[in-house]
């Protein structure tokens, strides 16, 4: 086939039963994407795979597609196949993918994660389900409960192996495989290929199927700037921009949950429709902010990385990262919200000049230099205030001993309770040094002598 054959070719070279084919319809997948095209086969055979594909490539109905067709025959009432994710959100969303394309198969799928109440979760795998999508932490707590069984799998997939490494969860991965029977398939996809996951690749899959999209570079519907800033003007710099594009939906990212939370106030002191997500907050507010966000309620979302995994909306028309993120996988991990399938999106990333090791390493993986850019009347020299206190906490009440020991009955208001209370559930830090003020106590900004002096002329 060549490659323009490729490009226009649909699903039904595939094969799919008829029921797998509407639901492929009631998505509005019209043709598949380079790693569905590679992947489907491989799986449909029963293949290992190993999948090197960043979110927003297609790669959940890359392997949602083929292990529904697999399953449509066959038992039920049993768990078949098993979906391992790192956050709730992508085990969600998974699963969601699950209920589209598989909607008109009769098989049931479920997701598992922590943070919810157990008792509905038992409820529906006692009832019975062919497919889980499940976080490790509580599927290994209903596996010890024996509220589940996977002894007869057929299918394992890992997905965002990388991300799970990350977030520590290795162990309990291996603790869930010895559960499996060993004669099944095995998908692990990741976004990135550092050596733990080689070595995850190696004991987990039999002769896997190689298949690599993008990894080197993200979706190319997406265009990169950077705009120097120092940094006690970030905000106000943040602000003008926003001011400036236009916009449909925006995903901000900080470095700290703390920042998260305070730009979302921020912006929506500003009149912007922005909420924020971090990641102690709870199900019902995460659920809340990104509910929101999909339907135009919020425009914008700030978030930091680890709130922001798995979150999947499609039209997300900008990413900014007002933090720099530390590595270039991290940067191609948050710009793969926007650009997704066919549309196209923008990322602009607030850069001071400590980032410029940060900007050159994500360069050579794009493969060329970011445009640098800056925005007409916006006052770069504004000095840093003597005391930036934009991030500091509110400083903590001392509380008297004795009042902790007997505490008096409440009369005045509530406080919010934790589950309530968005990134506050952590107590206030007293007298913390702002974050990113490096520069404050009256210093020049940082831009002034530094290697990305804000140029007009572009
Ligand atoms: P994923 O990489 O699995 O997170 O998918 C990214 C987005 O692309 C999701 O919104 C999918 O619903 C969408 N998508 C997946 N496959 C296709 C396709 N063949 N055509 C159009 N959109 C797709």
């Amino acid at each position: 086939m060549t490659e323009l054959q490729k490009e226009f070719m649909d699903f039904k070279t595939f094969n799919f039963h008829s029921s797998i084919a509407a639901g492929i319809e009631a998505a509005g997948y019209q043709t598949p994407t380079p790693i569905q095209r590679k992947a489907i086969p491989a799986v449909l055979k029963g293949q290992d795979i190993m999948g090197l594909a960043q979110t927003g490539t297609g790669k959940t109905a890359a392997f949602v597609l083929p292990i529904l067709e697999r399953l449509i025959d066959g038992g039920r009432g049993f768990v078949r196949a098993l979906v391992v994710a790192p956050t709730r959100e992508l085990a969600e969303q998974i699963n969601d993918n699950i209920g589209t394309l598989g909607k008109k198969t009769g098989l049931r799928s479920i997701s598992i994660y922590g943070g919810v109440n157990i008792n509905a979760q038992i409820a529906k795998l006692a009832r019975g389900v062919e497919i889980i999508v499940a976080c490790p932490g509580r599927l290994l707590d209903h596996l010890k409960q024996q509220t589940v069984s996977l002894s007869r799998l057929e299918v394992l997939v890992l997905d965002e192996a990388d991300h799970m490494f990350d977030m520590g969860f290795f162990p309990d991965i291996k603790r869930i495989m010895q559960q499996l029977p060993a004669r099944r398939q095995n998908l692990l996809f990741s976004a990135t290929m550092p050596r733990e996951i080689l070595h995850l690749a190696r004991e987990v899959l039999h002769q896997p199927v190689t298949i690599q999209i993008g990894i080197t570079a993200p979706a190319d519907t997406v265009t990169h700037a950077i705009y120097p800033v120092a940094h006690h003007l970030k905000t106000r710099l943040l602000l003008e921009l926003l001011k400036n594009t236009n916009t449909e939906s925006v995903l901000i990212f900080t470095r700290t949950k703390h920042r998260a939370r305070r730009i979302g106030e921020q912006l929506a002191k500003k009149g912007f429709k922005a909420a924020s997500i971090q990641g102690n907050l709870s199900q019902n507010r995460r659920r809340e902010a990104l509910n929101g966000f999909r339907d135009g309620t919020y425009q914008i979302l700030v978030a930091t990385d680890i709130a922001a995994r798995g979150i999947d909306v499609s039209g997300v028309s900008h990413v900014i990262n007002y933090d720099i993120p530390n590595t270039p996988d991290a940067y191609i991990h948050r710009i793969g919200r926007t650009g997704r399938a066919a549309s196209t999106g923008e990322a602009f990333t607030l850069v001071t000049d400590d980032d410029i090791n940060l900007v050159r390493g994500i360069e050579r993986v794009l493969g060329a230099r970011i445009k640098s850019k800056v925005i007409d009347d916006f006052d770069y020299d504004i000095p840093a205030p003597k005391n930036n206190q934009e991030f500091a906490r509110p400083p903590r009440k001392p509380v008297p001993r004795y009042k902790s020991l007997h505490r008096p009955k409440k009369t005045g208001p509530k406080p919010l309770s934790r589950s309530t209370s968005a990134a506050g559930a952590k107590p206030a830090r007293p007298q913390q040094r702002p974050a990113g003020s490096k520069s404050a106590a009256g210093s020049k900004p940082r831009h002034g002598g530094g290697s990305f002096r804000p140029r007009r002329s572009r």
